[in-house]
């Protein structure tokens, strides 16, 4: 029987769940490398499971029609895998209705329509307070805003330990604030923030609350409910599924308000050579034709992840990192970025004398990929870097594939580089 990951568990336990899993990703054996793979990126992406392709190769094979418009058997068949998928994603993130998930391209995509639909009603002077931790995507679309409506952004400074400064937040927050956006987990540092204390504080100063689920999904089930969020943004190809289609939540009311975002076929109900009526929730910030199969896909990726226990899951790749962490502080001249208690299985580094790129390039020699540069966080590299010179880091980062034999691996490499560099 195919058993998933124990909470509680010892880390080998769980190591032999994830040697398992394993075989369950057709990439460890039909990859373009030589060797055997040892993939270290699951922050940029993680792998696909076999259920995943078969998911969206069914869309293909069975169903391949448009959505919402026929009324043929086929295009029902494609409408029903459609909305099954947001029914789902509704279920796990414990949504009130199935209207407040709108499908996206991505967590960037879900973090720009909101820039672009609640954020123009924002008034010039009014403030947005964000993270020095935020992922590009949660930085740029809120700059571009600024700049058209005369809004001032404000920043929660990260300590050394890699958390956020609370009481700085605190002194931030005014009633001039509209917004919070934070990320629940940094792409870098693996810190997981307090995001419900956050949220409590920002509602109690009348502020809304975004928060960047994209490192979070794949490593909790928590609801949204617990987060305490008004919009939340995910990625599917994060957490097992595929590219091209990620979520937008947000209170139904809160929808309901705000502009449709692009314009275009299925998000409308009425249309006249003068204007347009909208559609109804969620369809009205869906125009033109979806990402059908994809969906499909991350209906299961939500299965596949909520069938191996998503909060043991991160409790073993949390494991996974401390065990790396461990194994780097023996290493003179390696630099952990972060050091939050708690941290997810996201590692970023250094090794003094090698860059990141040419470690990342070195590696890859050996099979091992990690991730090598700023991360799309260029302020937070800024801020971990030497003077206005940003840090350029490499990143190991787990999933459910990973096992002990890979972290120590990237360990030991790491310590050969360093000794001949
Ligand atoms: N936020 C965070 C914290 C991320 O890690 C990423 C992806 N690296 C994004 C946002 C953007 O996700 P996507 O590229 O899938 O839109």
């Amino acid at each position: 029987m195919r058993r998933a990951f124990l909470r509680g568990a010892s880390l080998q336990a769980n190591d032999a769940v994830a040697g398992e899993l394993k075989d369950e990703f057709p990439i460890f054996r039909t990859h373009a490398g030589s060797g055997p793979l040892v993939y270290l990126d699951s922050a940029a992406t993680s792998q696909k499971p076999l259920a995943v392709l078969d998911a969206m190769e069914g869309v293909y094979r069975e169903a391949c029609a448009n959505v919402h418009r026929a009324i043929h058997t086929l295009g029902e068949e494609a409408t029903r895998r459609y909305e099954s998928a947001r029914t789902r994603t509704a279920t796990r993130l414990g949504a009130a209705s199935r209207r407040e998930v709108v499908f996206t391209r991505g967590t960037t995509e879900s973090i720009n329509l909101l820039a672009r639909t609640l954020g123009e009603g924002f008034s010039s002077g009014d403030e947005i307070v964000l993270s020095e931790m935020e992922h590009h995507a949660n930085l740029v679309p809120w700059q571009q805003l600024a700049a058209r409506r005369g809004l001032k952004l404000r920043f929660v400074p990260v300590l050394d330990s890699g958390e956020l400064d609370l009481a700085a937040y605190e002194r931030l927050l005014g009633k001039k604030t509209r917004l919070v956006g934070v990320t629940a987990t940094s792409n870098v540092l693996g810190t997981v923030n307090p995001v419900r204390s956050i949220a409590d504080l920002a509602h109690a100063a009348g502020a809304l609350v975004l928060v960047d689920a994209a490192q979070y999904i794949p490593r909790s089930g928590a609801k949204v409910t617990e987060l305490g969020a008004d919009f939340l943004a995910f990625s599917a190809h994060k957490h097992y599924g595929p590219f091209g289609i990620g979520v937008l939540w947000g209170r139904e009311a809160l929808l309901e308000a705000m502009p449709p975002f692009m314009g275009g076929g299925d998000m409308i109900s009425d249309v006249t050579l003068e204007g347009f009526t909208a559609n109804e929730l969620p369809w009205k910030f869906e125009a033109g034709t979806p990402a059908i199969a994809e969906a499909a896909g991350l209906e299961a990726a939500l299965d596949w992840l909520d069938s191996v226990d998503p909060d043991a899951l991160g409790g073993y790749e949390s494991e996974l990192a401390a065990r790396l962490i461990a194994a780097f502080d023996e290493i003179p001249g390696v630099r952990v970025l972060g050091r939050a208690p708690g941290r997810a299985g996201i590692v970023a580094f250094t090794v003094e004398g090698v860059h990141a790129h040419d470690l990342a390039a070195w590696l890859d020699r050996s099979g091992v990929a990690v991730r090598a540069g700023q991360h799309c966080a260029h302020p937070l590299s800024r801020r971990f870097g030497d003077g206005a010179l940003a840090v350029s880091s490499a990143r190991a980062s787990f999933a459910a594939y990973s096992r002990i034999a890979d972290a120590d691996l990237l360990a030991s490499l790491v310590r050969r580089a360093r000794e001949e560099a």
